[in-house]
């Protein structure tokens, strides 16, 4: 083959940056040159992945060659390796594109990784594998046959560009592409069949196509001057039958034979077709990582048959890192491949794992699906539906089993609990499932969090629901005036401070047949004590429902409505959100999406209604102050700012900072008794010069 007649040659020049790519592969040194091998026959892989699947509605595409493989032949004498699959071959278009004149997207960025150190080995990640020949080779060969054009040959030396031309008189290949490589003379170790053997075992045994290794055997044999003629005519490797009395009745002649065979060098079965407790840590990890191209092992395994009615065998994988591009919608899902009887089917199935999963990896194998199914058929199919929901049980058990150690559980919880929140608010059948999975800093969890069942065992006599408290940070929440009450009746609050929180707990109604109870929203009812204590607090709030009318009025809108309140003890005042509408932690979740704009954000934001702590000592005074004269302006003032301190404490944004901070200035001129007009000329706060008054109608100005 190393002498190719070749018809007329096209000479094409290199696309600048695969140019590029092609010196920095060429003149740098890297250790890892071993890689080109795994990076050819991964090739090979996906070009048999693809006729195979072209296959499955139309036979006749394997006619021109009916057997799928990827062979191995090394040529001492020329200083030759080969790689040669059956695969899906390229037309002369193909060839013309994909090796030299359409740069990969990748391109640019592997060489940017190179340069900042990235080992060469993550070549394949990037989508440019096959220049990785060019660290072992100084010249390669393709030769390659698509079932829709003739046998085309593309050769090149890298130095900017390379030659395709029709292959009129080589060795036909009928159908897949022969990769042919002249070593550079430090690299003859890849023609040695041990190290081809060790590369294939160490980065493809789980390639599911045989893999065949040309193998030379010597064989030192006796034989006698006779029988050497006959030997010659004789089929290589039937030399060891010769027959032991014959020989010695003979004159004895040592001679070396040289035979060669195909070795078939990935014999290991598929590994989800061995018996897991067959299938040691190593060989999953090894699996994992040729699955998935990670460079760490897996976090966990699940490998089972599902058997009955519907029979498959899978083995599901957990990442130890999130991909930083786990949410991005237009990545496509291709994290469970996808066999009917061991052939490679697809792996961008959407329908066979839900979307909050797609952090999981791995493969099924199914004996039901039909092999002839196509693409769309695929999509619809019942027993797609089944395999569907057996992967999210088996994966929800794996999470589980990933809880019972601690210090694995946080690793997993950190880099995906946003997933299975997503699967709460989602997937009704699992909710309650996944809610065991779920984890919090509450006010009783120190620096470890709970889970729901443990705050359960935690529940206080006569305690019904499960309180929580939905805000930006456990900092933010864990001083709130909302937690007052609930601290002081030694109830356990959870602090749900993920912002996809607030969407689990529209979904998550109960656990364990108790309701979760927002703390911040209306509605949160607190037995008290003792009937007497009852009836005490029924006069007071009797005794209060002036004060809430006119603090009422002059609110107007900002609020729905003024109450007084079962849940604050030392914080005068705070401010609620209907039970069914947004917390003012969704109100800023909202407001940072994109869509705000004015109108929208007057139609979206909560409806609040004012509660009142009518022990504290400032409510009892604005009570008496009320009292006296409901027109009074300093309880005007002081009601504004009692509203604007309670919007901060409850967890809400000021719609207008300055005023509130002109309201405060104002407080502590009066704390100081600075005089107004001594501050005007230097007041820097923009303030509006204040007409001659009391203090109050000062304090009326700002507002
Ligand atoms: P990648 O395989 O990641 O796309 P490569 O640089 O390794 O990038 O290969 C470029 C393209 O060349 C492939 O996408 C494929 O279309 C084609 N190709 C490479 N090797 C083969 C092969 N053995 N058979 C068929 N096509 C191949």
């Amino acid at each position: 083959m190393a002498d190719v007649q070749m018809g007329d040659a096209e000479t094409f020049a290199f696309q600048a940056e695969i140019n590029q790519l092609l010196s920095l592969i060429i003149n740098t040194f890297y250790s890892n040159k071993e890689i080109f091998l795994r990076e050819l026959i991964s090739n090979s892989s996906d070009a048999l992945d693809k006729i195979r699947f072209e296959s499955l509605t139309d036979k006749s595409k394997l006619d021109s060659q009916p057997e799928l493989f990827i062979k191995i032949v090394p040529d001492k004498i020329n200083k030759t390796l080969s790689i040669i699959d059956s695969g899906i071959g390229m037309t002369k278009s193909d060839l013309v594109n994909n090796l030299g004149t359409i740069a990969r997207s990748g391109t640019k960025e592997f060489m940017e990784a190179l340069q900042a150190g990235a080992d060469v080995s993550m070549i394949g990640q990037f989508g440019v594998g096959f220049y990785s020949a060019y660290l072992v080779a100084e010249r390669v060969i393709v030769t390659t046959k698509h079932n829709d054009d003739e046998q085309y040959v593309w050769e090149s030396q890298a130095g900017g560009s390379f030659t395709v031309s029709r292959d009129v008189n080589g060795e036909r290949l009928g159908r897949g592409t022969k990769v042919m490589l002249f070593l550079k003379e430090d690299q003859l170790e890849y023609l040695e069949e041990m190290r081809l053997k060790d590369l294939v075992k160490k980065h493809s045994e789980f390639i599911s196509y045989p893999i065949y290794l040309w193998t030379e055997k010597t064989t030192e044999k006796e034989i006698s001057d006779d029988e050497e003629d006959d030997k010659k005519k004789e089929e290589e490797g039937q030399v060891e039958e010769v027959d032991e009395k014959e020989k010695h009745r003979k004159k004895k002649k040592k001679i070396k034979e040289v035979s060669h065979e195909w070795e078939l060098i990935n014999k290991q079965k598929p590994v989800w077709l061995r018996k897991p407790e067959e299938v040691t840590k190593e060989e999953y990890a090894s699996f994992y990582k040729s699955l998935t191209n990670d460079w760490e092992d897996h976090l966990a395994v699940k490998h089972f048959v599902v058997e009955g009615q519907l029979e498959f065998k899978a083995i599901l994988f957990v990442p130890r890192r999130a991909p930083f591009d786990l949410f991005d919608t237009r990545k496509k899902l291709n994290n469970i491949k996808i066999y009917v009887r061991r052939v490679f089917i697809m792996d961008n199935c959407e329908e066979l794992i839900p979307e909050f999963l797609s952090f999981v990896k791995g493969v099924v194998d199914s004996d039901d699906l039909p092999l002839n199914i196509s693409r769309e058929t695929l999509q619809q199919n019942k027993i797609l539906k089944v395999i569907k929901k057996n992967l999210v049980k088996k994966c929800i058990e794996m999470f589980n089993e990933i809880a019972e150690n601690k210090d694995e559980y946080k690793k997993f919880y950190e880099a995906f609990s946003k997933n299975f929140k997503l699967g709460i608010h989602e997937d009704s059948q699992n909710r309650a499932k996944l809610a065991e999975l779920l984890r919090y800093h509450s006010t009783k969890s120190g620096d470890e969090m709970t889970s729901l069942k443990d705050y359960v065992t935690r529940m206080k006599e006569g305690q019904k629901d499960i309180y929580y408290i939905t805000g930006e940070s456990k900092k933010a929440v864990e001083n709130s005036p909302f937690l007052e009450k609930l601290k002081r009746k030694g109830y356990e609050v959870l602090f749900m401070v993920d912002a996809i929180d607030e969407y689990v707990v529209t979904q998550l109604k109960d656990y364990d047949g108790k309701k979760l109870v927002s703390a911040t929203k209306e509605g949160l009812k607190l037995e008290d004590d003792s009937e007497e204590e009852k009836k005490k607090r029924e006069e007071k709030k009797a005794s209060f429902e002036d004060l809430c009318k006119v603090i009422k009025d002059i609110l107007g809108d900002r609020v729905e409505k003024v109450v007084v309140s079962d849940r604050i003890v030392d914080s005068p005042s705070c401010l609620v959100t209907g039970e069914y509408g947004w917390t003012a932690n969704m109100e800023r979740i909202m407001k940072a999406q994109a869509l705000r704009d004015n109108t929208m954000s007057s139609y979206i934001s909560s409806k609040k209604t004012m509660e009142l702590n009518p022990d504290h000592p400032i409510i009892e005074e604005l009570r008496k102050r009320a009292e006296v004269d409901r027109n009074d302006k300093s309880v005007r003032d002081l009601v504004l700012l009692l509203y604007e301190t309670a919007l901060l404490t409850s967890g809400f944004s000021l719609d207008d900072p300055n005023m509130f901070a002109g309201r405060i200035h104002r407080m502590l001129k009066l704390g100081l008794s600075v005089d107004e007009d001594e501050t005007m000329e230097q007041d820097a706060e923009g303030m509006p010069p204040s007409e001659e008054g009391t203090e109050e109608s000062k304090m009326e100005e700002v507002d």
